[in-house]
Formats: C-alpha cells, structure tokens, sequence
C-alpha cells in the first residue's frame, strides 16, 4: 500500500515449494530485454505522464524497459475482483478491510494511533484465494493493483531485482493509492540455504516474522465455501440447476478440495452435456445451445475423477501447525 510515495503496509503471501518451482521453470524461460524504446515503450511512459506531459520527477531516471515491464506485465489497471467474489474467508476479509483498505480510503483518519500496521501476511496453500484478496483489496479501494512474484524477482531479474523494486514503488507512488501485492516472499525473505529458496511459511525466519506482524491463515474451503463456488461459477454462465441435495452430495464428495481444485472441478463438469452430445452423435459445428441439457450431479461425479484433491494431509498439517505457532487469531 502507498501513500505519499512511502511504502506503508505490504501484503504478501506464502505459497508451496512445488509451485514455485513450476513458476521459475516457466519464468526462466521467458525474456523481458530487448524492448528499449519501442512504440510500446513510448504507451507505456504516457501513461505515466502528468498533465503538462511531463514525466513525474522520481521516474525520470528510471531506465524505460524497466517502467516497461511494470506497466504491462505488473501493474493491472482493473483487477476486476470484489470481496462478494470470494468465498468464505470472512475473517481474512474484515482483518484486510480494516488494516489495508480503510486506511487507503481513509488516510487522513488512520494516523497517529490509528496509523496502519506494517506487514500483513497471508498463508496458506496454494489455490485457497491469497491472490483473489490481494485483487479485491485494489478493486475495494479503488487503487491500482501491482502483482509481483517474489521467486521472479529472484530467478528471472536475479541482479536486477532490486532495481525492479525500486522502480516498482516510483511508479506506484504515481499512481496512487496503490496495492503492492508480494506474491511467494518467503523466497526473499527465508534464510537461504543450498538446496534452494522454498516457498513455506516456517521458511520465514524470526526477523521476518517480526516484519510481518499479522499473519492470516487462508484456510481450504468450509463446506459452505465450496458450495458458494460451485453454485456461483454455474450461476454466472446461467447453468445452475442442481437441487440442495444435489449441492450437499457435491459438499460431501470435495472435502479436502482447493478453491481452485472446485473451479477446475467446474470446469470440467459443465462439459458433461457437451461430451455425451458428442458421444451421441452431434457435431460442435451443430450443436444447439438451447438443446443442451443442464449440467447433472453425475457430471461432477464424472468430473471428480478427473480433478482430484491438490494437497495432502500432511502439507495441511504442516501450515495448520505454522499457524497455531505463529498465526494471527484474531
Ligand atoms: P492463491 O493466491 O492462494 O494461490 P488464487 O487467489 O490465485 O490462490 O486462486 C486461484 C483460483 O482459485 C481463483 O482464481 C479462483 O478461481 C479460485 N479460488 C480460490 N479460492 C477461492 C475462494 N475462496 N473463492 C472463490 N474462488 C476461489
């Protein structure tokens, strides 16, 4: 979060090892250099520009690529996400309404002893909405939201990091308010050892504990929570026939299931209808949309097979664990 171009709280989450390795791997094959002073570039400034069309002073000296990459790939202008979009967590949200998004709303009343905490962290396994809230808070206060991927930093910027970050506060403080989301910092901020940075909460040594002075754990799914999903993904497209009944079996058969795990669960059962027209004979080219049937609890039991649970008891244990050490109650 930025006030007055000075970084206030930050919002950051803690994700598994397995995923951060899959982002390097891809991160690691992508390139970001070559692109000084293209036409695109040049967008990219004016955006930036102030009225008289002059450049804000603290971006003068930043190198163009750098400003570049942070308009197109980090700085999001609409995230489009709102707190009625995510299930469950109720405690998370009240925590980050009350310690991010009113002080950005209303920073003339949060100083003195009202003044933000500094260091909001967010855990938990991956897929459960830590990315979602980090939207929503943007989308909430009407600010522009910055995702930044702390592993990137580390394996694709490698000693360009720092300059990023630099540039990344200089570009936020003109485009304020601003929500700064920090994606994976425990790889920047656990003690480092040979096999590599890891993406787990009990990475995150003493010092960086003491920073990150509340620590929300965002917890899989309630019962209620998956349902919520399901239900309102279906809605959305205007498939929504399945009875309560039908609902609880879905509650029943997912324990243990990842927000995302539910969504791609969704996913692929609203193409039940369409594969068993297909299997019956029909060409897509023909199909009619008003001929296809609603989508069935026996398409998620079909689909179930697929998407299977994405972590283990033992991971859960081990965040469930981190957070009865460390984690913020209330
Ligand atoms: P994280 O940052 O914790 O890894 P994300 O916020 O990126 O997870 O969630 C990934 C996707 O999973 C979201 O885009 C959304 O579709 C779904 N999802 C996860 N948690 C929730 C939730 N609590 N409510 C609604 N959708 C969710």
């Amino acid at each position: 979060q930025v006030h007055d171009g000075v970084a206030g709280n930050s919002v950051v989450t803690a994700n598994t090892f397995s995923e951060m390795i899959a982002q390097q791997k891809k991160m690691s094959c992508s390139s970001f250099l070559g692109i000084h002073g293209s036409d695109s570039t040049k967008r990219c400034m004016d955006v930036l520009r102030g009225p008289d069309g002059e450049l804000p002073e603290k971006l003068r000296n930043l190198e163009p690529y750098l400003i570049e990459h942070i308009s197109n790939e980090i700085m999001n202008h609409d995230p489009n996400v709102r707190w009625e979009d995510i299930a469950g967590l109720h405690h998370a949200k009240k925590c980050v309404t009350e310690m991010v998004i009113w002080p950005l709303l209303r920073p003339d009343i949060f100083k003195g002893c009202r003044s933000p905490g500094r260091g909001l962290l967010l855990f938990g396994p991956p897929g459960t909405g830590k990315t979602m809230i980090g939207k929503a808070i943007a989308g909430e206060a009407k600010a522009t939201f910055f995702y930044v991927s702390a592993s990137s930093l580390v394996s694709k910027w490698m000693g360009e990091g720092e300059k990023l970050v630099r540039a990344l506060f200089g570009v936020a403080s003109c485009r304020q308010p601003a929500v700064i989301f920090v994606d994976e910092i425990d790889s920047l901020l656990s003690q480092r050892k040979s096999d590599g940075a890891t993406n787990r909460p009990q990475e995150l040594d003493e010092a960086a504990r003491r920073r990150l002075t509340k620590r929300l754990y965002i917890p899989l799914p309630s019962s209620e929570a998956r349902a919520w999903i399901v239900r309102n993904l279906l809605e959305k497209d205007g498939l929504f026939k399945l009875s309560t009944e039908d609902i609880d079996s879905i509650c029943k058969l997912t324990e243990g299931y990842l927000g995302s795990d539910m969504k791609n669960l969704v996913n692929d059962a609203s193409m039940g209808p369409l594969r068993e027209a297909f299997r019956q004979g029909t060409e897509i080219t023909k199909l009619k949309k008003e001929d296809m049937r609603a989508v069935t609890l026996q398409d998620f039991e079909n689909a179930l097979q697929e998407v299977r649970p994405s972590v283990s008891l033992d991971e859960l244990g081990t965040y469930e664990d981190w957070n009865n050490q460390f984690g913020s109650i209330s």
